[in-house]
């Protein structure tokens, strides 16, 4: 474990480096309050700091008071080492944010003792934040394919929604659904069915760029937002069609392939997250109904779409690409 030493006293700052060493941890010394702070900027920074009172450029006490009002979740251990002893001192040190005051001079058993209790509590600390992470990332993802999940997603999509209308750009959302899934799982088998899911998420998201984001909105329903952006890439739902034709999946039983059917809508001023989901919807029922392997636009396109109207040239441009109103 590393161990910052802040201390201006060269003597004791040896003897403390040399005592920590002796004890196999490994310090990082600092002969003033501003290299010490310093130290803790860089990104692998200590998490275990022995902070001395009275330094020059920064005081311990200073040092304490600067990381706290980070208020990280998981913040360093500090114990402050001082000449000072009285009762008052004790409190204002505790109060800038020290863990623990030790007073010189110290019994180095004293001391090892004191950091093997700040190292249970880093320790203990650590693994609450390793599981609080872990708790988060469970429920905004989904478990089989990392993606996010329903909730996620739509917490996402409501975010972008707004910041399209803040910043006046484009935002579209396509809702995929996999064309015949049931019969995958029928006929080959819930693992390869899983399997199926797995490998098409991944290449969906080898098309998506920038903020562009996908999750799993029930089954086999995907929703791909994309932007909010300037110069949206219009073509980005056909080349997820495409690109999930011509993927195989490898399985026991051989090569399994799909086909996705995406109902696209972009927002426009007037928009909601239901409102946007429901033009989706039914532009995805209507691919369905038109033969599937296809993508289908909200017919409601009205002109007034955030970022500017999806102008004749644009509808060219999607209908020679074979998509349709
Ligand atoms: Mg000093």
């Amino acid at each position: 474990m590393k161990i910052l030493v802040a201390e201006d006293d060269l003597t004791s700052r040896r003897i403390l480096t040399a005592v920590l060493k002796k004890w196999g941890y490994d310090p990082v010394a600092t002969k003033d309050g501003l290299a010490a702070w310093n130290v803790l900027q860089q990104p692998d920074a200590p998490k275990f700091l022995l902070l001395d009172w009275n330094m020059p450029e920064m005081e311990g006490p200073e040092i304490c008071r600067r990381l706290r009002l980070e208020n990280s979740s998981n913040p360093p251990y500090i114990i402050l080492l001082t000449g000072r002893d009285e009762k008052g001192d004790v409190v204002l040190g505790l109060d800038a944010g020290a863990n623990d005051y030790i007073v010189k001079p110290y019994d180095p058993e004293e001391l090892r003792a004191r950091i093997r209790v700040g190292q249970r509590m880093l320790e203990l600390q650590e693994s609450l934040v390793e599981a609080r992470d872990a708790l988060a990332y469970q429920a905004t993802h989904d478990p089989l394919t990392g993606v996010l999940n329903r909730r996620a997603v739509l917490g996402k999509l409501a975010e972008e929604l707004e910041r399209a209308k803040r910043e006046k750009k484009r935002l579209s959302i396509g809702m995929c659904d996999i064309d015949f899934f049931k019969k995958i799982n029928d006929t080959h088998g819930h693992q390869m069915g899983d399997k199926v899911l797995i490998d098409y998420v991944r290449c969906m998201e080898g098309q998506l760029q920038g903020s562009d984001c996908l999750g799993r909105y029930g089954g086999e329903e995907f929703l791909v937002i994309s932007g909010p952006s300037a110069n949206q890439d219009l073509c980005l739902y056909e080349r997820l069609r495409k690109r999930v034709a011509a993927l195989e999946v490898f399985g026991p039983s051989g090569p399994v392939s799909v086909t996705v059917s995406i109902g696209v809508a972009f927002a426009t001023e007037e928009s909601t997250v239901d409102s946007l989901l429901g033009a989706a919807d039914e532009a995805l029922y209507r691919a369905k109904a038109n033969g599937r392997n296809r993508v289908v636009y909200d017919s409601d396109l009205s002109g007034h779409e955030i970022g500017g109207s999806l102008k004749p040239a644009v509808r060219a441009c999607l209908e020679s690409a074979g998509t349709r109103y």
